[in-house]
């Protein structure tokens, strides 16, 4: 069985509509799906209004939520979630509003660095999108400050650089809260992405499930034999669901594709599937 549950269209920072994503998915052999763009469920809203799904597919309410835990950016994407149950829409309201302050901070700090005009310019690449970092990066791109997104990231965006403004995110627990108070599972998103030891990715782990995070990404996007294995581990330690997802955001050379194969996993979890969500 082919599933992807995490992908971001152009509601957040990814290159398609959601629906093209949605039709590029199918074309895959995607039988389960989810959205999670950051911070929004706008894209999944408008998959529900477009049209008919094939008998047979999976598609979950699905969001990628930004947080913080121990001054980590971590990422905790919500699966199955009712989306208009009122402590997600508030979380969200408040993440919504948290992008717009980080978005501002960012243009004092590059104005500061001899680029003004961030701010108008990454909104106007944003548009009506949840606007994010690379949105930023594009700007910078335009404007001929840097050669391409890798190194607009690398100077100025990324982890420790001046762009990397964390602080207005909302505890991981928090954002954690949300997802299960709206009736999801929350599932600790890309972990090898934080760079973190293995022992701290287990306090991490622990914290999570305290707070009622039930399951951790075993593959996400580009990823070894080895280190998916090594995440299977993790996940059946702690007694924890295993999600997979592509974490596709456009098509490059040495991009994600879409979906994974539950086949490939190279050991047996307890993975998290449309019947295991209870949304069939
Ligand atoms: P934000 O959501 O604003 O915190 O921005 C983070 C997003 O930037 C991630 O979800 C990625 O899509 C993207 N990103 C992170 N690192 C890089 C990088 N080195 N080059 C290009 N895009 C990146
Ligand atoms: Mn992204
Ligand atoms: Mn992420
Ligand atoms: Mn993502």
């Amino acid at each position: 069985m082919i599933i992807d549950f995490h992908t971001h269209s152009h509601a957040s920072d990814g290159a398609l509509a959601p629906a093209a994503l949605l039709a590029e998915a199918l074309a895959a052999g995607v039988e389960q799906f989810a959205l999670t763009d950051h911070d929004t469920v706008a894209g999944y809203r408008a998959l529900l209004e477009g049209e008919a799904l094939p008998a047979g597919f999976h598609l979950l309410p699905g969001t990628e939520l930004s947080s913080l835990w121990s001054g980590v950016g971590v990422h905790v994407v919500g699966l199955g979630m009712d989306i208009e149950h009122p402590a997600l829409r508030a979380g969200l309201a408040r993440l919504d509003n948290a992008r717009r302050e980080r978005a501002e901070l960012i243009a004092e700090r590059l104005a500061k660095r001899g680029m003004p005009g961030a701010l108008a310019g990454a909104q106007a690449e944003a548009g009506d999108s949840q606007i994010g970092r690379p949105h930023f990066a594009a700007w910078m791109v335009a404007q001929g400050h840097v050669a391409d997104a890798n190194q607009a990231f690398d100077k100025y965006l990324g982890a420790g650089k001046p762009g990397d403004v964390k602080t207005c995110w909302p505890h991981m627990a928090e954002a954690t809260g949300w997802i299960v108070a709206a009736g999801g599972v929350a599932v600790l998103a890309h972990p090898l992405k934080y760079k973190m030891t293995r022992v701290k990715l287990k306090r991490c782990l622990k914290d999570f499930m305290a707070a009622g995070g039930s399951a951790m990404e075993v593959y996400s996007g580009r990823q070894t034999r080895e280190q998916t294995r090594a995440l299977c581990e993790i996940v059946n330690e702690f007694g924890l669901l295993a999600s997979a997802g592509s974490d596709f955001h456009a098509h490059w050379e040495y991009g994600p594709r879409l979906g994974f194969d539950a086949a490939d996993l190279p050991m047996e979890v307890d993975l998290l599937t449309a019947e295991r969500l209870g949304v069939v």
